[in-house]
């Protein structure tokens, strides 16, 4: 699909990152781009990792440079060869490449080893004897500086003999460890002589027993990308803290040219979890059929479910590439899998829940095989098929209500239905069972109403699909759902597994397919007339019993717009006016506490006088803040509690209600990053405060009813096109300016919630 999201692009069409590629081979900062992609293998590749893959290989691929697989293997205790077979395997399935340039960070052990002695040579390492527990203790918090341990003043001599003494193996693990020697008061924690090197007496399964200490993240990375050449060094946004030290590392090693870190916004999905220790949960404890799962955001159970790499590639290039954090609805890929399998997927009958219907008037001996298309008209491809026909059939017991909805296009006593392809048959018996569930349907056939002839015979009130009895294959299918009931699994205090679905896979095994099918090979995909996209799944599925997965279903099923979920209508907080605030501001008389508080807030936060003041006398407010200020930019948390909780709470104490600095914190990052707007972050906050709620959770409902979803849009399209047929085809007899009046009425339809770029796609599809 095209790209369809705001994607904060440059003037030039340019993400943040080829934005900055584009600049540095420009200035000569650089002359070729060297990238990597860099996986630790300690679980399966995921959907996240297919962005950040290709984004990687993308890059080297657009401006002639170079992606390196460098596998992140530092850690012996979760990694395996096991899953680096299985990141190689689902990268190449992705369609990417990497020739000879596969590194292996433990390959590197050696240099990394001397480059700490260098440092240690110069000061700037030290062998630390601290426990873990009071390496900890000894760091600070946030708001506190942390202390010295009494063994940084080491000398340099002691210091390397006992680092060398750390890689002989003299010591148990955890006894020692190697710290950089940086700055214990550092305002960044990371910053206050992080880790390089830990003993782990563990067998590595690359390097084996050869060596008994291992490097931090920290010191692994920038100094691998620099041992590659690397110039563009990409991770994701919550490395940005990181980014001080990477830097650090590399200017205290005089390295040059030296690689440079950039951030980009991870892919989260909703409904989908994607950690790979939580995944690691699911495989381990039997919650799912394995890593290859076909509910499973892994590329594996991506690629059993029968989902294409060309597929996931477009959605990652739908994402996008920015230092926005957000959600991506699982409807935009489902969007993205039928876009790409719409003109490869031929049509084809297949029936899941069968019911049987005898046509009364149809010759016994008679047998017929109709030609049908494979495609519809629009696709303008050509080929067909030979489907049987007879006077004993299936069709869906869905397909038939003797107690049907008001507007039930189907079969009902006495109505006639078109069967695809085939004839119109009117439905005039209905044979019972001793519990009366409906078994068999007695119908006339009308021969003369045969598809592809003249048009004569009664009228069908629809078309349904249908198979032969004797004639068609049974086979088994496998229809999914999410794997997770909630938009963010697990979101608050709950275990993410309590959101599982109950209901994410149903296997019907009573289904009937054309025999068509059994002639292609397995790797084919269908399109279920009605039903959705399948194919075989490629571990069960065998000639002698067929095994369907559904990929994804057609789009009538998931009609959400009008199923759209009620929003409380909670009031939104409304700011004091400027006025009353000043005067606000002006009141507070501080006592020596909290005038104490002030400054430090003041010094520690760069809060404002007046801010502090408002916190440092409101109660609880100052440890309120101090915690909030911990997760999200401390003067957005002052500034959001001084003119929005605080007078929402009337006077209240502020750590009464349901929100809590976590809740508040999580808000004020939220519109930080730009995932929300401000007015939002307010209704949001108004809305905790009336009935409680996650932020993360309430800020996704927005977005939903947004109307991201082109699911939800589709039914509004469709509905207006419907409404008029004679602007339709003026449009198509050339009036392209009509366009603008088609996106107006669906953004009026959607009281301007539609994304337009999202609509004229969806127009632009139908039209
Ligand atoms: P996980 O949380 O699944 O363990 P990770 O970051 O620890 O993820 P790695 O194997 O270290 O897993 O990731 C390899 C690369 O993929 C890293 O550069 C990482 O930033 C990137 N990556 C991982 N998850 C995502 C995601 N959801 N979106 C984009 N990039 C991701
Ligand atoms: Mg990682």
């Amino acid at each position: 699909m095209t790209a369809s999201l705001d994607k904060g692009l440059t003037s030039e069409g340019l993400d943040f990152i080829r934005a900055i590629v584009e600049a540095d081979l420009r200035s000569g900062k650089c002359d070729r781009v060297i990238v990597r992609f860099p996986p630790e293998p300690n679980g399966y590749p995921h959907i996240g990792h297919a962005k950040s893959s290709t984004l990687n290989f993308g890059l080297a691929a657009k401006y002639g440079g170079t992606c390196n697989l460098r596998f992140d293997d530092t850690n012996p205790e979760t990694e395996e060869i096991e899953y680096v077979k299985a990141i190689k395997r689902d990268l190449r399935w992705l369609g990417l490449e990497w020739d000879d340039n596969e590194f292996y960070a433990s390959d590197y052990f050696e240099k990394l080893y001397e480059w700490a002695q260098v440092l240690i040579r110069n000061g700037k390492a030290y062998v630390d004897d601290l426990s873990e527990a009071a390496v900890r203790a000894y760091r600070g918090t946030v708001t506190q500086p942390g202390r010295e341990s009494p063994f940084r003043t080491r000398s340099p001599r002691e210091n390397l003999d006992l680092f060398e003494r750390m890689r002989r193996g003299e010591f148990a693990d955890g006894a020692r460890v190697l710290r950089a020697k940086i700055d214990m008061a550092h305002p960044n924690m990371k910053m206050r002589d992080p880790l390089m090197y830990r003993i782990r007496h563990a067998t590595h399964y690359r390097q084996g027993d050869g060596w008994c200490i291992y490097p931090f993240y920290d010191w692994a990375h920038g100094q691998s990308d620099a041992i590659e050449g690397v110039t563009h060094s990409i991770c994701t946004l919550e490395f940005a803290v990181n980014r001080p030290l990477y830097d650090w590392y590399l200017d205290a090693l005089e390295i040059s040219p030296r690689p440079y870190q950039y951030e980009f916004a991870r892919l989260n999905l909703a409904y989908t979890v994607t950690s790979k220790r939580k995944l690691l949960q699911l495989v381990g404890e039997g919650h799912v059929d394995g890593w290859d799962d076909p509910r499973m955001p892994t590329l594996a159970g991506i690629r059993r479910r029968g989902i294409t790499p060309q597929a996931i590639r477009s959605f990652c290039e739908a994402v996008g590439t920015t230092k926005v954090d957000s959600i991506s609805d699982p409807s935009l890929l489902e969007h993205t899998v039928r876009h790409d399998l719409n003109d490869k997927a031929p049509r084809v009958l297949c029936v899941l829940r069968p019911l049987k219907v005898t046509l009364t008037n149809y010759p016994a001996t008679k047998r017929e095989t109709l030609n049908a298309p494979y495609w519809p008209h629009d696709i303008g491809r050509e080929g067909s098929r030979e489907v049987p026909f007879s006077g004993s059939l299936f069709i869906e017991k869905e397909d038939f209500s003797d107690d049907p909805p008001k507007g039930y296009r189907r079969l009902t006593p006495g109505a006639t239905i078109r069967l695809r392809y085939a004839y119109v048959i009117r439905c005039d018996d209905v044979v019972r069972n001793a519990d009366g569930d409906v078994e068999e349907l007695l119908c006339t056939w009308f021969p003369e109403t045969k598809s592809g002839t003249t048009t004569s015979g009664p009228k069908p009130r629809g078309t349904i699909h249908w198979v032969d009895a004797s004639n068609s294959l049974p086979c088994e299918v496998r229809l999914y759902d999410r794997l997770f009931g909630a938009v963010l699994p697990g979101d608050g205090t709950s275990d993410f597994k309590d959101d599982l679905n109950s209901k994410s896979i149903e296997i019907l095994s009573d289904c009937r397919i054309e025999p068509s099918v059994a002639a292609d090979k397995t790797d084919s995909r269908y399109q279920f007339t009605r039903l959705g996209y399948f194919w075989q799944d490629p571990e069960v599925s065998r000639p002698e019993s067929l095994v369907f997965n559904r990929i994804v279903a057609l789009r009538d099923t998931w009609a959400k717009l009008t199923a759209r979920t009620r929003r409380h209508d909670v009031p939104d907080v409304e700011p004091k006016s400027p006025t009353l605030r000043q005067r606000e501001r002006k009141m507070p008389r501080l006592d020596s506490e909290a005038e104490r508080w002030v400054e430090r807030a003041v010094l520690t936060w760069k809060l404002s006088r007046q801010d502090a003041a408002v916190l440092a006398t409101a109660e609880g407010a100052a440890a309120f803040f101090e915690e909030a200020a911990q997760i999200a930019k401390p003067n957005a948390v002052a500034n959001w509690m001084v003119n929005t909780l605080l007078p929402a709470r009337k006077g209240k104490p502020v750590h009464g209600s349901e929100v809590g600095p976590k809740d508040l914190a999580a808000v004020v990052a939220l519109v930080d990053s730009g995932r929300i707007t401000t007015r939002t972050g307010r209704a949001i906050l108004g809305q905790m405060l009336e009935s409680g709620g996650s932020p993360e959770q309430l800020a996704a409902e927005r977005r939903r009813e947004a109307i991201t979803d082109p699911e939800a849009l589709i039914p509004v399209v469709e509905d207006l096109l419907e409404a008029y047929p004679d602007k339709v085809q003026a449009y198509r007899d050339g009036k392209k300016g009509l366009l603008g009046f088609f996106v107006g009425q669906v953004m009026k339809a959607t009281r301007g919630k539609a994304r337009p770029q999202l609509v004229k796609e969806l127009l632009h599809e139908r039209l």
